[in-house]
Order: structure tokens, then sequence, then C-alpha cells
């Protein structure tokens, strides 16, 4: 009897040995099959491009004050003008060769015809606004386009018009050269970026639905190469952004009858909405690891050191610890799913009165693949309580972005003119939080990426929209070479 029993307990473990034999195998496996789906980098590519004189370029940009204000009347659009005849003036072999049309005034589309009609043109997307800024803290004086230390200072050298720069710094390196394009290039830089681009990017997007074009390629800002972010990752990381989240602010209403707060009702309209809003708290959106989000750990996996390679490679079996891990970070939470922010409550307007109508908001910014219908239904779902109205706020929503492909020629294009410009550099698609003015070409374009070839490492990021925005040279340069090499590879 004891021996029989003996012989089951053997084998048992030998059963649970074998079973483990085989999973260490099978993740082992899957680990040494994760390999590298980075570009090669090839031979590095440079251009002679003048530095200093760059530098002073841009400097000279950056003192023109093109605020962007929510009020269009508020806009000094003496300041836009005179950033346009600057650009013209340091430019004068684009203009000589591109034809420059201004549309609603202040944006301007730049067309670089290409020998060859039958190939798709190419988008280079960027903004001439700014956004306002708060004086306190500048090493340099925000305007100043102050040159010291490397870097070129002030509002815009990164955020947009270090970008707008490049672009014609490109150009007119590639004209002297004696480059011509086979595939035709259109600069596109609008002027409202920050408060939405409707008058900028979004009429010359009407106007080249007009036109009846669709463009191979759109590049606009958005991402930019990081270092650090990711654990087990030493090297910097060019994050393309492929598709954009939506935006959704939901008025949440309960109504009741008001009166003094010496004799209360068991639940105040406050208390309703409280119970609504933690119930949405409490049961956020379902966390969905599909699209930039898995492209994110597809491509920067393999790059990880050990063990993070080996639990990103077996994601059948680690799945639910790395979601797990994701979700308790804000900023990875909200890249795998749908967030919900409470922004504003409001009940009565006196201690002792009790509310006739309670109004709380809820911000949503909503993953690529749900909708504002859905997101609308799953929040009046999650609080299930016919005494709370869900409604839409009246400034608007919008929905999420479509995902451009990471298989198209022209991700893989984008790809390799980072990595032969930068070969330092991963590549990882990645999703982005905020709208930018691509938003308005997405019915041009099927393939739109959001890039912008700047290294902001660390807190570098604090200084976009924030104090002593500046540019490092070194990294503008790099931004340059990065366009003339975009526009010579796409232009085959
Ligand atoms: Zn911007």
């Amino acid at each position: 009897m004891a021996k029989k029993k003996m012989k089951k307990w053997v084998i048992a473990v030998l059963a649970i040995v074998a079973i483990l034999v085989v999973l260490v195998a099978v993740i082992a496996i899957k680990t040494a099959m994760f390999t590298s789906k980075q570009v090669a980098a090839g031979k590095q590519v440079t251009f002679a491009i003048d530095a200093d004189k760059a530098a002073e370029r841009l400097s000279g940009a950056i003192k023109f004050k093109t605020i962007s204000n929510i009020d269009y009347d508020k806009f000094d659009y003496s300041q836009f003008k005179g950033l346009q005849e600057y650009i013209e003036k340091s430019f004068p072999l684009v203009h000589a060769t591109l034809e420059k049309k201004v549309i609603n005034n202040y944006a301007l589309l730049y067309t670089w015809k290409g020998s060859d009609p039958s190939l798709k043109p190419i988008l280079l997307l960027g903004h001439q606004d700014v956004v306002p800024v708060a004086p306190e803290g500048w090493k340099h004086e925000p305007f100043s386009g102050d040159i010291a230390d490397g870097y070129v200072w002030g509002r815009g050298t990164l955020d947009d018009k270090g970008c707008v720069l490049n672009i014609m710094e490109a150009a007119e390196y590639l004209i002297k050269d004696g480059f011509k394009p086979t595939r035709s290039i259109y600069f596109a830089f609008g002027f409202d970026e920050e408060i939405d681009g409707m008058q900028g990017a979004g009429k010359i997007g009407e106007y080249l639905k007009a036109q009846n074009l669709q463009f191979e390629f759109a590049v606009d800002e958005g991402m930019l190469i990081t270092k650090g972010a990711v654990p087990g990752v030493k090297q910097p990381a060019a994050l393309i952004g492929i598709a954009q989240k939506g935006y959704l602010s939901l008025e949440l209403i309960a109504d009741s009858t008001g009166g003094h707060s010496s004799m209360p009702p068991k639940q105040t309209a406050v208390g309703v909405l409280a119970a609504a809003v933690d119930k949405l708290e409490m049961n956020p959106f379902p966390i969905r690891m599909t699209g930039p989000a898995a492209g994110f750990f597809e491509y920067l996996g393999p790059e990880m050191a050990f063990p993070y390679n080996m639990l990103f490679a077996n994601m059948w079996l680690f799945g639910p610890v790395i979601e797990g891990q994701l979700a308790a970070s804000n900023a990875t939470n909200a890249l795998i799913r749908t967030s919900t922010a409470p922004t504003m409550f409001q009940g009565s307007n006196k201690d002792n009165v009790l509310p006739a109508k309670a109004v709380a908001v809820v911000n949503f910014r909503i993953l690529p693949g749900e909708s504002v219908r859905s997101t609308q239904d799953r929040v009046t779902q999650v609080i299930n309580d016919p005494r709370v109205k869900v409604q839409p706020i009246a400034s608007g929503s919008s929905e999420p972005s479509p995902v451009s492909p990471t298989d198209a020629w022209s991700y893989k294009t984008l790809s390799k003119t980072i990595r032969e410009v930068m070969p330092d550099v991963l590549i990882a698609p990645m999703l982005v939080m905020a709208g930018t003015d691509c938003g308005h070409y997405e019915a041009l374009c099927p393939n739109i990426y959001r890039f912008l070839p700047q290294r902001l490492y660390g807190d570098d990021i604090d200084m976009l929209h924030g104090t002593n925005e500046k540019i490092a040279i070194s990294s503008y340069v790099e931004g340059i070479s990065y366009y003339a090499q975009l526009m010579k590879n796409f232009s085959q």
C-alpha cells in the first residue's frame, strides 16, 4: 500500500518536472526567436551643413512673436507676415524653385514638383505658431533667439519653428546640391496648430482635397527621440506616432429637489454623482494591447536586456503580469486603455443649500479602435443609474485617428532614413496622446506618421510649452540631415 502511494507521488513529481522542463524550453526558444526588428543601420549618411549659419537663421525666426491665442482677433498677424518675409529672404533657392501658395492669408503651402507625375507626392508638416509664454524663469528672453552654450534659445525652437526651418534648410541645401525630386514634395505650415489648426492646416487640407490629391506619406510633429524611458533599453529610441487618441468630455448631470440643507434626503444630487464618478474610476476601460502599444513592444522588446526581453517574448505566459505593470504607471496606463479623468464637479453655490442640480465633467482620451459613441455607451452602462444623465459637453470631441501601418513602404523608408542619419537610434511605433495638425490630412493619406528628429532626454520634455525652451544646435543640424535624406529616400 505504502509502496503504491510512493509510486503515485513520484509520478506526480516527475510530471511536474517534465512540465517545467517543457515550459522553460518553450520560454527559451521564444526568447531566442525574439530577434531585432530594427532596419539595418548601414553606413551613416552625412551632409556638409554649416551649423553656425543654420543656427543663426533659426535664431532670426524665433524673434517673431507668432503666438496663437484662443481668440483669432487677438493674433498679432504682423508677426506672421514678418516671419514669412524672413523665411523668403533666408531661403532664396527654395523660393526660386518651389511654388509657394498662401492659403487663408497666413498658412503656407510649398510645392516642389517632381519629375514623375505617376508617383504619389509626400507631405511634410510643421506650424508657424507657438504657445504663449509665462515670462518667469527664462535664462534667455523667450523671443531672444539667443545662441549660447550650444543651444538656440526661445519659444518655438522645438515646437515647431525648428521643424519648419529644418525643412527649409534641407530643401535649400538639396537645391544647391543639384537634387531634383522624382516624386513631388509638399510642405504645409499652418498658423494655429496650438488651438486646433482649423484655419491653417484645416484650410490647407480642404484645398488639397479639392485638388483631388492623395499622398504616399505625411509626417508631422508628435513624438521624438527619447532615452531611458523603457526599462532594459540603453540606446535612444525614436518613437514614431502611428495614431493619436480621440478626445471626449462627458457631462454627468443629476437633478434633485433643492432646498435647505437642515433636513436633507438620504442622498443629494452631489451624492448621486459622487457614486457615479466613483464607479467610473473603479471600472476603468479594458486594457487593449493592440495597434501602437503592441507595436511598441514588438519593436523595442527584442532590444531589451534580460529578463525584460524574455517577458515580452512570452506574452502568452507573462501577458497578465506585464499588463499589470503597465497599468500601474500613469504614462503606460494611458498607452493601453481609454483613460478616465474626472475634472470638474459642481453642486450648489452655498454651503447650506441643497443642489437642485449637480454636474460633473469627466474627460476621456479614446484608444484607436474605440469611438466617441462606444465610450459614451460604456459610461452609461457602468454608471447604470437612471438618475444620472450623460451627455457630451458643447466644446466638441474628436474620434481617435486611424492607425498608420508599420509594414508600409512609407514607414520602412522613414525608419531607414532615421537609422541612416542617426545609427545609434532604435525605432518603435507609438501612440500620441494629444492632437496635432496632421488630423486635418487624414482623408488625404493612409500613411501619416508623427515624428520630430529631436533628441529630448530626461526632463528635456518639460521645455515643450514650458520655460527655457531651447534646441541643441547639434540636434538641430541632425534634423536638417534627416529631412534632406528623407526627401532623397522618398524620391524613388
Ligand atoms: Zn506643435
